[in-house]
């Protein structure tokens, strides 16, 4: 059989960590399989549309370097991919389930809907609708019908027995039928329910295996029982577990961000982005963690993806994007880096730009950072309280000496390489009598304005000589101004 795997995104928000863990093991699953990945756009709930909700997964799609086949934006012979398109569609297969007696007209008001729940809560039963549209004598109907009364069609779920599905993930799953109760399949608006509408395209649209969130279990017997009413084989269903924050608890806002557009900003590269969520309920069966894209197309098993939740973790997030930053060549993450800088010194050459990406490789944990850790680089002059400049036990004049004799150092050091330069400032302490943290500190604030930065040799080979002795000498003039 040919694997045809979608995802069918609402577009009622933007696209978050759990669309894009369905998402991506869609794609995985799609991909090992040689088979076909479709998007399709479910936009039945018309008052939940969110504006630009499909822009923000396509977007989210592109930033991880992923794709689909059919769908938005690329077309494909199941179109159209958009549920309002398909309108038609669904109304003839309700008219279908309505003629052989599997579906029938409803005209119960919401006020009759909301009076009905409230008694059943105060009776301490489960909410459902009490069938009482289910029997209506055919004057009754036609009574409704022309008095105008609005109504909504509803799928007659069988009141005995019980429906099993079997989940490649949950394995076999029974429901007794009791439990559900008619739900309803065409909105008063003429808009089918996902119930109905999911269904139909994924038959029409030859769908093999659905993945998606595993919030979608109790309904699912719920869809095999309309498969069976309208005579369609379902396909295979694979659950996947909820995502949770740290705590265990249902990932939210309250564990940090989860909209995808807040870690691209937030300086986290797709790279390690897809390996994190790879985890987020797959494991390869071994304790190793970092995954390419393609390792994991060949990894990925269905069957390796677990029952229970799976957590996401920021500071672990973190802790892969480091790694995959480190795993970049240094020109390929000063270009990752240069989005990242601000206004103009994004415009900083290629070959300036990649001695600053190989200085910051080690210590950067998002390129959030960059700004911050660079800053200094563009600058000039440097602005900084010259406070810093002296240090503990010495005064305006001694530090002012000190950085003029960094500066003369500076002028005379060859090559101009953190090895010379470290030697060379270790023997001018000897000479001045300093320690080494007295003037090594006034020497960094002196050249980056910073007392925290990436190792100050390399630093100052990066700034370059000439840079490294005006700022030395513009330290010590500010200091002792003759
Ligand atoms: N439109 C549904 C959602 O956004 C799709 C669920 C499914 O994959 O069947 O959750």
């Amino acid at each position: 059989m040919s694997v045809r795997v979608r995802i069918a995104p609402s577009p009622t928000g933007m696209a978050h960590i759990g669309t894009a863990r369905t998402f991506l093991f869609n794609w995985l699953f799609a991909r090992q399989r040689g088979g076909a990945f479709v998007i399709r756009i479910e936009d039945t709930d018309r008052e939940r549309l969110v504006p630009g909700a499909v822009e923000s997964l396509i977007d989210a799609i592109g930033w991880l370097g992923l794709d689909w086949d059919e769908g938005p934006e690329v077309g494909g012979p199941y179109g159209p991919y958009v549920q309002s398109e398909r309108l038609a569609l669904y109304h003839t297969h309700v008219d279908q389930l309505v003629q052989d007696g599997n579906a029938y007209r409803c005209y119960c008001s919401s006020e009759r809907l909301d009076q009905l729940r409230k008694d059943q809560q105060a009776r301490g039963e489960p909410p459902g609708y009490d069938r009482r549209c289910r029997n209506l004598s055919d004057r009754e109907r036609a009574e409704f019908e022309s008095s105008g009364t609005g109504s909504v069609i509803r799928f007659a779920v069988p009141s005995e027995g019980s429906t099993t599905f079997d989940d490649v993930i949950h394995g076999s799953i029974t429901w007794e039928n009791a439990r559900l109760d008619d739900f309803v399949i065409l909105k008063s608006d003429g808009y089918p329910t996902y119930h109905l509408a999911h269904l139909v395209d994924d038959h029409l649209m030859e769908i093999s295996h659905v993945l998606r969130g595993d919030e979608w279990i109790s309904s699912t017997p719920r869809h095999v029982l309309l498969y069976e009413a309208l005579g369609w084989e379902p396909p295979a269903f694979a659950h996947l577990p909820a995502i949770l924050g740290s705590d265990g608890k249902k990932l939210s806002k309250r564990h940090g961000p989860t909209g995808i557009a807040a870690f691209q900003e937030g300086g986290y590269l797709p790279e390690a982005m897809v390996n994190y969520l790879a985890l987020c309920g797959w494991s390869p069966g071994t304790d190793e963690e970092v995954f390419s894209l393609p390792e994991l197309v060949r990894r990925f098993a269905l069957e390796r993806v677990s029952k229970s939740g799976a957590i996401f973790d920021h500071d672990k997030l973190e802790w892969f994007n480091g790694l995959h930053i480190r795993a970049q060549s240094p020109a390929g993450l000063a270009e990752r880096m240069r989005p990242f800088l601000p206004g103009k010194n994004r415009d900083i050459a290629a070959e300036r730009l990649e001695p600053i990406a190989r200085l910051l490789q080690d210590r950067l944990k998002t390129l959030a950072e960059v700004p911050e850790l660079t800053d200094f680089f563009f600058q000039d002059p440097l602005d900084y309280d010259l406070a810093l400049l002296v240090r503990p036990g010495m005064d305006n004049q001694a530090t002012a000496r000190a950085l003029a004799a960094a500066a003369n150092l500076a002028r005379q050091v060859s090559p101009f390489v953190h090895e010379a330069l470290e030697a060379g400032y270790r023997e001018l302490c000897l000479e001045l009598g300093l320690k080494t943290t007295q003037l090594f500190m006034a020497v960094r604030v002196a050249v980056t304005g910073k007392t925290a930065t990436p190792p100050l040799f390399e630093t100052m080979t990066v700034l370059g000589r000439d840079v490294v002795i005006s700022r030395l000498e513009a330290a010590a003039a500010k200091l002792a101004p003759n």
